[in-house]
Order: structure tokens, then sequence, then C-alpha cells
């Protein structure tokens, strides 16, 4: 069978007769088979995926399917779904059945989409390279020596891999855009409250976003414009209508790059060679590209990692060995089973940003680290916007490395510097992409993230569109 790359694609040989739903079911099934060694899928609804695609195809025959029908997807271990297990790739949540579904899932289920299984993440979605699952790391299926990224590193090695055609995945620092450059692929992190978390297993609440990763632009608008939208179980989710997209437009674009990224220490000249040649690409095809001061740039590391870990010390607290998963067996009273759970169950990194997230929130340090850094954040939300009042986008390489070897990165403080570009999305909850427009010098893909005004996500898929079709 062929490699589909798209939506419209699979829907045109369906309706053909070319294809049938089941056999495209089965197809995915194999190649996550022939791979297991990648270790992306922590569970496979087989069974349950082929029987769905028996049902939507007598749906597509009667001419009563729903706009997702033919759409295979893969969801990240840290999104609900009633009745399957959820564990945000934690022991902590070893066995744990959820019993409701994100609001994401119900509306593409009821669009008629198939769900093909869990993918494999940071535990808590706290990590650059899926590194820190519980359940073993994921290898990237471009380089198998090489990190897929994170946390949503095994949706996105699903879709790279072909093991589905688009995936959920969710993003508090970049966990969306940053596997998609690793991986060649759309990423994108919607505008704070654009989508609804209910659903989502918490890290930081006021950063968090669920979003698509696809091959295709189209296939993430299409995710996108599903799953957006007021939802009363989300009380910060917009009641702002979600406009179908128009498709893109002929305007030029007046484009900034922040001056200080070009500068930055981790960015190999690589990835600096192949930014430069998409800034003249951009030039070419008619657009204004300027570079724009940021000195707030070196600022925007401590204060998301301030900031998250404070949200996510409070978040945690309620897996206590008693409400959910895990519960240690030497536990003799409350106390030893709070202490022995959690001493047992977290891993290294999350206990790590427990334990930080606690001190920043701690009576004497309140004022030094976690008011200072919500000051920074208004800071950084005020000067990106003065920007996005004088241009229609910013944009930046969406990382300054390409994937990089499996274990390579070894201290908490350089990973924790992968996620320099993509923050500053997260800290001012505005919408951005990753687009795999470019190419390093080792052949592996590098993308390119645009990010624009609030609820402007329409901006991000005009200039997906006409970048990606050179
Ligand atoms: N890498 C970042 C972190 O570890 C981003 C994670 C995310 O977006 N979930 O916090």
């Amino acid at each position: 069978m062929q490699d589909y790359t798209d939506l419209s694609s699979i829907k045109a040989d369906l309706d053909a007769g070319k294809l049938s739903l089941p056999d495209l079911v089965e197809h995915y099934v194999a190649r996550i088979e022939q791979r297991t060694h990648l270790n992306i899928f922590l569970e496979v609804w087989k069974e349950e995926a082929k029987a769905r695609a028996e049902a939507i195809q007598s749906k597509i025959k009667d001419g009563t399917a729903g706009r997702l029908a033919g759409a295979v997807i893969a969801v990240k271990d840290n999104i609900c779904i009633t009745g399957h297990k959820v564990t945000a790739s934690s022991k902590i949540l070893e066995g744990f059945e959820s019993i409701y579904s994100a609001t994401a899932i119900e509306r593409l289920l009821a669009e008629d989409a198939i769900l093909i299984g869990r993918c494999n993440c940071d535990e808590f979605a706290m990590g650059s390279s899926n590194e820190n699952s519980a359940y073993g790391i994921v290898r990237n299926p471009l380089d198998e020596n090489r990190v897929p990224g994170g946390s949503s590193g095994g949706s996105a090695a699903a879709v790279a891999a072909g093991m589905c055609l688009m995936a959920l995945g969710s993003d508090t620092g970049g966990s969306i855009r940053q596997p998609a450059s690793f991986c060649g692929l759309v990423g994108l992190k919607p505008t704070y409250g654009r989508i609804s978390r209910y659903g989502l297993i918490a890290y930081a609440s006021s950063f968090d976003q669920i979003g698509p990763l696809s091959r295709s632009i189209e296939d993430s608008i299409l995710l996108y414009e599903i799953m957006a939208g007021r939802d009363i179980m989300d009380g910060t989710t917009s009641s702002k209508k979600v406009e179908p997209f128009q498709g893109a437009g002929e305007k030029p674009f007046k484009i900034a790059y922040l001056q200080e990224c070009m500068e930055s220490e981790g960015m190999t000249p690589s990835v600096k060679q192949a930014f430069e040649e998409q800034v003249r690409k951009l030039e070419a095809a008619g657009h204004t590209v300027e570079a724009v001061p940021f000195p707030l740039l070196e600022s925007i590391i401590p204060a998301y990692y301030i900031l998250t870990t404070a949200e996510a010390s409070s978040n945690l607290a309620r897996f206590d060995g008693i409400h959910y998963g895990y519960r240690s067996e030497e536990a003799k009273d409350i106390n030893s089973t709070y202490v022995l759970s959690r001493s047992e169950a977290f891993g290294e990194e999350v206990k790590r940003r427990i334990l930080l997230g606690t001190f920043v929130l701690s009576a004497g340090y309140y004022d030094a680290y976690y008011t200072k850094a919500q000051k920074l954040r208004r800071l950084v939300k005020e000067k990106t916007e003065e920007i996005l009042s004088d241009y229609d986008l910013i944009m930046t390489p969406s990382t300054p490395t390409v994937a990089f070897a499996l274990d390579s990165v070894k201290d908490p403080i350089s990973m924790y510097l992968q996620d320099i570009f993509t923050v500053q999305a997260n800290l001012t909850g505005l919408p951005a992409i990753s687009l795999p427009l470019a190419t390093a010098d080792d052949g592996m893909p590098l993308g390119i993230q645009f990010l624009a005004k609030a609820f402007h996500e329409d901006v991000l898929f005009d200039i997906a569109e006409r970048t990606m079709q050179h």
C-alpha cells in the first residue's frame, strides 16, 4: 500500500473504491508491528480500530460519514479516553483507566476519526527528547540513533514512521513543535484557550495546549478547526468563534526575526545557515523580513522553568498513592503511603521539577522567584505584542539544533536550553507553528517556527500554505 501523507488523497481513494478503511488500519498496524523497537506505541487498539473502520466504511458508502472519515490518529499518552489506559508515561499511573474522554477526543470521534493507539512521551510531558519516559526511550524513525524530540516524541515518531496519518500532542513549552522539527512534520500550538484542556493530564495549566502533528498543513488545519472552540468543561477556553480558514492570501507578509536568536550560543552553524536561507527565500517571494531586538530572550528559559515547575508541583500533588494508579507495597499509614508511593513511582526529572516548583513557591522565596518570573512573563508578553503590532509574524528556527543523538544531552540545564525558541509562545499564550521547511547539512529536518497574534492561527496557516508549496 502506498504511504499516504494527507487525508484528501485517502478520501479520494476511499471514494473511488481503490482503498478500504479496514485495509488502511491493517496497513498501519503492520507498520507499527514492523518497528516495535522504536518503542513508539505504549498500546495499539487494533481490534477497536478495525471495528470502527468497518462501521465508518459503511457510513462512507451511505454518504453519512464525518469530516475525519479516513483519518487514523495516534494519541499522546496524557490525553484521556473513556475506558482506556492513560499513564502520562509515568509509573504512578500504571494500570489507571480513564473514566471520561478529553473534549478534543470527543470532537474527533464525532467526525469519525479512528484512534489507533496511545503514544509514548516524556513523563508528565516533562522533557525535550522522550528519554524521560517510565516505559523506555523512543527512537527517531528517520535515524534510529537519534531522539525524536519531546515531550510528544512518540506522537511525532508515529506520524514520521507512517504508523498513522496524524497524531495529537500537547505543548507546554514546545512539546509539539520541537518533535515536529526533529521528525520533519507540521506541529501546531494553538492560542491558549483555543482548544479545551479538559481531559488533558495537567503539567502547567496556564501553558498547556493540545495540538496536531501531521505531514500536510491541510490536515493540521482540519484537526485544529474540529478541536477548537468553547467548552464549558474548561473555563479557560475562549468563546470566540472558530472561523474556517479561507485559504492563502496574496498580500506579502511583514515578518520579524529576533536578533538575539541569531546570536544564541546553543544554535549550531548548520541551523543558522538553514534559517538564513529561509529568510532569503521569503524575501525572494516578496515578503519583508527584518531583524528586531528582543533582549528578553535570555530570561525566557528561567521564567518558563520557574513558572511551569511551580504549577507542576501543585498539579502533581494529586498523585498521592490513594486516588490513582500506583501505591507502594511498603506503605503502612497515610504518611508512608504518600511518601513511598511518590518516591517509588515518579521519575527523576519529575521529582526534580516538583522539588524546584515547591521551592520557588515556598514562603521565603516566593517573591524572589515566583513573583519575579510572573513579572518577566508579563514583560515578555508586552514586548512580543509590541513586535506583533508592527509585524504579522515572528520567525525563528523551531530548535537550536537538529535531532541529537540518544543519551547525548546529559545535564538538565542543557536539555532545558533546547526550548529557547519555543517557550515564548507558551509564556505569551500566542499561537505558533513549526513547519518542515529546512534541512541541515547532515540531512536531518529542521523546523521553521512562526508565531502570530492571539487567535490568528489563520495567519500561520497562510504562511504555511505559501511556503510549503515551494
Ligand atoms: N521541553 C519542555 C519541558 O520540558 C516542554 C515540555 C512541553 O511542552 N510539554 O518543559
